[in-house]
């Protein structure tokens, strides 16, 4: 039978990680649905109840949204229109009690290619910041992600929250297609966050997701958005879908490509 822990402090949360292997439980949605119908014996460390975890704040030169933070907590915090995107993907999450207990960091530590979360913080140059009882490191989004299911997190880390830079005039959008409008995993969906100055995008980036191993940006598509270019198929050589029970992988290609002229002509 394995241990329950539900510690009230990073510390203490980080000195058990310390002392042996535990399975980190945050709000559970996709761990449980990921057991089936016997869950497994193994060492369970819950971390909802971990103090100071929670709310989204507004650092120096970043925000950080802390590893307690739930899809409903995105949906309710004030925010500039930077996370507008965040805020899109956050309602399109399965329904609301999964919104409500599920976390932006789980959707990114399980590493799923179809993360509606993993996108949008590949748009938003986020960052991973990790703890373990013998320091902190962060890490790019595209450096944690190791591949379907893996991370770069070491067993006795726990991810605290992912910091995202601040960027007061940017706009971010977030478009997803699945086979109905809700509760359905995607068959594509596309991040984009844009910087304009006198009409032109100073800054541009897009990832689009569930189109490959991982979600992936498309500097391609950043760079023609800057020089004002058409976007092209060519430029969407990154993404290496699958065919598979929701779409084949050509399907898949023309749905990228058409969300991310969408996503892009909603924003500039
Ligand atoms: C009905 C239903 C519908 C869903 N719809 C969608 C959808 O539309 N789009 C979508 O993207 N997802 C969807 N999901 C998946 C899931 O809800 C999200 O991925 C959610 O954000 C996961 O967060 P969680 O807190 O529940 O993670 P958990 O299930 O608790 O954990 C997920 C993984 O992350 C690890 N982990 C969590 N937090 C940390 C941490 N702080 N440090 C280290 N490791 C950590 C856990 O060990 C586990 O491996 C759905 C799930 C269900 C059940």
């Amino acid at each position: 039978m394995g241990v329950y822990l539900r510690p009230a402090t990073l510390e203490a949360a980080l000195a058990a990680l310390a002392a042996r292997r535990w399975t980190v439980l945050a709000g559970g949605t996709d761990h449980f649905p990921a057991r089936g119908d016997v869950l497994p014996d193994e060492d369970i460390l819950d971390i909802t109840a971990l103090d100071g975890l929670r709310a989204i704040v507004a650092r120096d030169d970043h925000w950080l949204v802390p590893s307690g933070a739930t899809w409903s907590d995105v949906i309710a915090a004030e925010l500039p229109p930077l996370f507008d995107g965040l805020k899109q993907a956050a309602v399109q999450v399965g329904g609301r009690q999964v919104q409500n207990t599920g976390t932006v960091v789980g959707n990114l530590c399980n590493a799923s290619p179809a993360a509606d979360g993993v996108p949008c913080l590949l748009a938003l140059d986020a960052e991973v910041e990790l703890a373990s009882a013998s320091g902190h490191r962060v890490l790019p989004v595209a450096d944690f992600l190791r591949g379907p299911r893996t991370t770069a997190r070491r067993a006795d880390e726990l991810v605290v929250g992912l910091r995202i830079p601040r960027r007061d005039a940017a706009r971010s959008g977030f478009l997803k297609l699945g086979a109905r409008r809700y509760l359905v995993i995607s068959i594509a969906m596309v991040a984009v966050v844009v910087e304009m100055a006198d009409g032109r995008i100073t800054h541009a980036r897009v990832a689009v997701g569930a189109c490959g191993p991982m979600a992936a940006r498309l500097p391609a598509v950043e760079a023609a958005l800057l020089a004002r270019a058409p976007i092209t198929m060519a430029m969407l050589a990154p993404i290496t879908p699958i065919d598979d029970v929701r779409a084949t992988a050509a399907y898949r290609r023309e749905a990228a490509l058409e969300l991310v002229r969408r996503a892009v002509a909603a924003l500039a």
